[in-house]
């Protein structure tokens, strides 16, 4: 059978219309925020270490910044499309919003993959794309910070090159920075570790000790990794990761039932998150396909990878035993399996609140520039754990109170925050 594809945008603007049915959103509100009110594609030529001059797509669309600066990562992937970083520029608007920070949305992307790049084909790439975005980025404009394959070292080179194009220090001008040139103690862990404050306090209020749970994950990237780190600090035990093998071209997921090694695994990993499989033979772990992290007996799934990696295909494979879904990933579960969810009464934590640790995290690093004073690890951490925990029991109440979906719920706090900055603004 031919594999359904699924549009991430046409996602976020189904999830979008169907809550913004349901409170009865005004309707140039509801244009308005149904799009991303700018959007910026250029090329970005860069030349390459043969001597050739390559050319590369790069992409920066602000969805919305009534609330503050447009705010979000950019990532490196070969088969990123504009439709996507729209998608992911929506979600980062509602993400800010559902935390309360005063951030807006935006996303960036280039089309590449920098795992076939020379460290000075990536420095040329990232100042090839702020000196096309230079104008329309800035600390009280638009704010970049990491994604899917871009780290600490890419966010430096783009902010020296802002810096060197704007004559001054603007340190708030990204975040993500590496610690002592501007970033944040507790950043790197801040995604993976606010999933796991929000599992945490999902598990409370379903009466479930922690300490009895087991969890399989997919990716092990920075999210993942330091997900599972935390979730197996705190007692739990992960049965099976999967990860992308960028060699082999092949997905794998790694099998431990008597509970992975998380320390060991992050030990034989490349800075991609591909696990070494001999070493992990060695260590124990059994070889599986790499759709099988979604099939495992296990009380917790956390797909912390990419988008659309839940549908109802995969969906079908899902054991009984699974209670909760922690959306590690953005827009990691498709619409049609979002009702295959509800139908089974998991309990969803929804991708914008559960990994807003990042941004949560990349707010108190640009506070932390600008009154050039920055905190304890242990301060930072704890301050995460507090915006995280009160986010995730708003959220939660509001779903108990009004008998709705999680996600339903997160999109309702966000949307009436974001509605009510646009009006009192003037803009509609
Ligand atoms: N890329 C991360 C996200 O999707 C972090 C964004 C940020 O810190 O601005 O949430």
């Amino acid at each position: 059978m031919a594999q359904k594809s699924y549009n991430s945008y046409l996602t976020a603007q189904k999830q979008f219309d169907d809550v913004a049915d349901k409170i009865g959103l005004n309707q140039s509100i509801r244009e308005l925020l149904r799009q991303p009110s700018r959007e910026f594609h250029f090329t970005i030529p860069v030349k390459m270490d043969d001597g050739t001059t390559k050319v590369f797509n790069g992409y920066r669309i602000q969805h919305n910044d009534a609330r503050g600066p447009a705010k979000g990562g950019i990532r490196f992937h070969p088969q990123e499309t504009v439709d996507t970083i729209r998608a992911l520029s929506m979600w980062m608007t509602w993400k800010c919003a559902v935390v309360d920070i005063p951030l807006g949305g935006a996303k960036g992307g280039i089309i590449c993959d920098p795992r076939n790049l020379s460290a000075g084909e990536q420095e040329r790439l990232c100042r090839g794309y702020v000196r096309q975005m230079a104008k329309n980025m800035g600390p009280t404009v638009d704010v970049p910070a990491p994604d899917v394959m871009s780290n600490g070292q890419h966010m430096l080179w783009m902010l020296d090159e802002y810096e060197i194009i704007s004559q001054g220090h603007y340190p708030g001008m990204i975040t993500g920075k590496p610690v002592g040139m501007g970033g944040s103690l507790g950043r790197t862990e801040a995604t993976g570790y606010g999933v796991i404050y929000n599992l945490r306090e999902a598990l409370k209020v379903l009466n479930i000790d922690i300490a009895k749970t087991t969890a399989s994950l997919q990716g092990f990237g920075n999210v993942a990794e330091h997900a599972a780190r935390l979730y197996t600090s705190l007692g739990g035990k992960i049965i099976a990761v999967s990860c992308w093998d960028n060699q082999d071209k092949v997905s794998r997921t790694f099998r431990n039932v008597n509970g992975l090694d998380i320390d060991k695994l992050a030990s034989i990993k490349d800075s991609f998150g591909t696990i070494d499989k001999e070493k992990a033979i060695q260590m124990g772990c059994e070889l599986l396909d790499g759709d099988e992290w979604i099939a495992q007996d296990v009380d917790i799934l956390l797909p912390c990878a990419l988008e659309n990696q839940l549908t109802p295909a995969t969906f079908a494979k899902v054991s009984k035993q699974v209670k909760i879904i922690c959306e590690g990933a953005n827009g990691p579960t498709t619409p049609d399996c979002d009702e295959l969810i509800k139908e089974r009464n998991i309990y969803l934590i929804p991708d914008f609140l559960c990994n807003a640790g990042g941004v949560t995290c990349s707010y108190f690093e640009q506070v932390q520039c600008n009154m050039n004073y920055f905190w304890p690890k242990e301060e930072v951490l704890e301050k995460l754990d507090q915006k995280m925990t009160s986010a995730f029991h708003a959220v939660h109440n509001l779903a108990c109170e009004k008998g709705l979906y999680m996600r339903d719920a997160a999109y309702v706090i966000a949307i009436n925050r974001v509605a009510e900055a646009v009006k009192l603004r003037g803009w509609v």
